[in-house]
């Protein structure tokens, strides 16, 4: 399989290489995993090397059904997706898909058909997938992707072959964020470790202007010397409602650093590299104790937040008890 443009993922790779090599196409794969993590890139990867028409290492990327696939214009692909103006897929869609793949594909000898979001699927358009999964046309192969599958019918998960697409690591993410942003992997090296091994995480964060600047300057705010800056920090906040849990993923990112380099003294366990200075200093500053409480408070007000109380007297107790 030609997968030297995805970096990370071999052992899904690999499976989908003996896939391939073996011959054992079945007729539905339901991707999973969160979102940003990579489903739509490796179901491509897979749909891609079940059409393309050159021999050898698929896919080729050269072959007109490559060139077609890679620019959303093939003719045998089809992608299910949510209607803007609606909450979920709805069972029109899954009929007019159905009435599609009764005819042969014009071209390769496969018909693709994309399900994204596939967990949006309206009950009604569920069970009207779930008859054309039961009794598929032998050309059609399904991708589903989903990044919450308890909504998707037992018998729909029960026929598809499952991938899990799984994190990657820090140094994968880094050589991402830096081949593809341009950015130091110093720098990258921070993102990396936000996103938990998200890439598309990473990407959004690392490309996120208000996500960067809201760092700086919370980050600048918590490692003045002497006492922080209550009331600059609370501005932030104030400013950046909509931004909330990407405020508290930085505080919690910073106090988990202050605690860890404390009692380490380990740089490399470190996710605010690019921080360094800052944060051997401010380290000696708290004790292990206090660290330990400020970040049970950031997860207690992210807690509250999420039960929709009082935004302001939730950040002023939160920031307080700094
Ligand atoms: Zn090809």
């Amino acid at each position: 399989m030609n997968a030297n443009n995805i970096l990370g993922q071999s052992s899904l790779i690999s499976k989908m290489e003996r896939i391939l090599a073996g011959g054992r196409i079945v007729h539905a794969y339901l991707f999973t995993g969160p979102a940003g993590i990579g489903k739509k890139t490796m179901s491509n990867l897979l749909a891609q090397a079940l059409i393309c028409n050159e021999p050898g290492d698929k896919p080729c990327n050269r072959c007109s059904t490559c060139r077609q696939f890679l620019s959303g214009n093939h003719p045998d692909v089809i992608w299910i997706r949510r209607p803007e103006d609606k909450t979920g897929i709805i069972v029109d869609q899954i009929r007019s898909m159905q009435a599609i793949i009764k005819v042969k594909p014009y071209q390769a000898g496969k018909r693709i058909c994309f399900i994204e979001n596939a967990h949006l699927m309206t009950e009604q358009a569920q069970n009207a997938l779930l008859k054309t999964l039961e009794e598929p046309p032998s050309y059609t192969v399904f991708f589903l992707l989903s990044d919450n599958t308890s909504t998707l019918l037992p018998t729909i998960v029960s026929r598809c072959q499952v991938f899990r697409v799984g994190s990657l690591s820090r140094e994968t993410i880094k050589d991402i964020l830096n081949q593809r942003l341009g950015i130091s992997f110093e720098e990258a090296g921070t993102y990396a470790a936000l996103s938990q091994g998200n890439p598309g995480k990473a990407i959004s964060l690392a490309g996120d202007e208000v996500f960067r600047s809201c760092r700086e300057k919370l980050i600048n705010s918590l490692s003045q010397a002497g006492s922080l800056k209550i009331l600059d920090i609370y501005g932030l906040f104030d400013e950046n409602k909509e931004h909330i849990d990407e405020l508290l993923d930085i505080l919690e990112a910073w106090f988990r650093d202050l605690l860890i380099y404390r009692e380490t003294k380990d740089a490399s366990l470190v996710v605010n590299l690019d921080k360094m200075p800052q944060i051997v200093r401010q380290s000696s500053n708290f004790t292990s104790w206090e660290l330990k409480k400020m970040l049970e408070n950031v997860a207690f007000s992210r807690k509250v937040l999420k039960s929709n109380c009082n935004y302001q007297l939730t950040i002023e107790n939160m920031l307080l008890s700094f």
